[in-house]
């Protein structure tokens, strides 16, 4: 009988963390042949989640949960989750249902048809605003283009991965992670299926646009220097465009004498200049922020408290 884990990131759940496992608790009962068991993470939650977890746990003897010391990002608790999994197949979905367990025999199937990962993707993006799906569109072409990483547009997390492919994620232990790219990076064959998006029914959607467009920026940034090149290719194309413009008007001062105060063309290069140099700086600035993140060498999470035997700090 083959085991499937569940890992299940969890922040403020306590409106829809049991009826998550309800739910989900149906789609296993028809699926016999597997093992199941879940791995709830309880990164950090202001409110009851914990002590859902617990009763959930004490309930039924498939949960197993770990609880971190404050809110690590949902990245950390995925990490978490990867790292205590130890089945054959192994899922990682949120727990507000909009990762409807139903696709489960789907990606049971596309597993026995000998895909490493069987990765979902939104198919129809209702009720999202114009701006915020021009954004994500955005998103995925620029990463797609410069970076390793070839995500098709509305990839989510939500995949089932076989045992071996974690093992090879849990070897990229970079601080600053980024699954979604780190699951296309480390390759192996994905199948990718497609699901109409569902509203959060309970509990509310914790990211804003500003955790977005860094979601965004870490996504590039994490798997290319391309910014960096493009900063330096900007830099090399002015240079020789002022090469000409200095002999030019050198040609011109000494043979014409000087004409008209170049007010307007001074104060243009010293802007555009200085925007430029300052975005260089800010690109720079990015990937050196994220070598300081990593030389510390800090720990992705830390556990409180785990009912996983061998951690033994259950909460008394
Ligand atoms: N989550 C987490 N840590 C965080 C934020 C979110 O573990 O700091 C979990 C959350 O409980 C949920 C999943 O990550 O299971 C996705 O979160 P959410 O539904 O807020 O995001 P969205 O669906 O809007 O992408
Ligand atoms: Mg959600």
């Amino acid at each position: 009988m083959k085991s499937i884990d569940l890992i299940v990131p969890c922040y403020n759940e306590e409106a829809g963390l049991e009826h998550f496992v309800a739910e989900t608790n149906k789609v296993i009962a028809a699926i016999p042949d597997y093992r199941f068991r879940y791995i709830l993470v309880n990164d950090g939650s202001k409110d009851k989640t914990y002590l859902i977890m617990k009763r959930l746990a004490a309930q039924f003897d498939n949960i197993k949960y770990i609880s971190f010391s404050r809110n690590f990002g949902k990245e950390a608790a995925m990490y978490a989750g990867l790292q205590h999994a130890d089945a054959d197949y192994v899922v990682v979905m949120d727990a507000d249902l909009q990762h409807p367990p139903a696709v489960f025999p789907q990606m049971i199937e596309a597993m026995n048809e000998g895909y490493d990962c069987c990765a979902t993707k939104r198919d129809e993006r209702e009720g999202e605003s114009f701006f915020r799906g021009a954004f994500s569109k955005l998103f995925f072409r620029l990463s797609n283009r410069l970076t390793d990483v070839k995500n098709p547009y509305g990839a989510m997390d939500y995949r089932m991965m076989t045992r071996q492919m974690v093992s090879v994620i849990l070897e990229l232990s970079e601080v600053q992670r980024f699954s979604k790219g780190i699951f296309s990076w480390v390759g192996f064959q994905t199948k990718w299926i497609s699901f109409k998006t569902v509203d959060r029914e309970l509990g509310t959607s914790t990211w804003k646009f500003s955790s977005l467009f860094k979601y965004a920026i870490d996504g590039i940034t994490c798997f290319s220097v391309a910014p960096l090149r493009f900063t330096a290719v900007m830099g090399a194309i002015i240079f020789f465009l002022s090469l000409i413009y200095i002999i030019a008007t050198l040609i011109q001062t000494l043979f014409f004498g000087i004409q008209t105060p170049g007010y307007v063309t001074t104060l243009c290069a010293v802007l555009f200049l200085g925007g430029l140099t300052e975005m260089s700086i800010g690109i720079l600035g990015e990937y050196i922020g994220k070598i300081y993140m990593e030389t510390k060498e800090r720990p992705i999470y830390i556990t409180k408290f785990s009912n996983f035997e061998d951690e033994n700090n259950e909460e008394k």
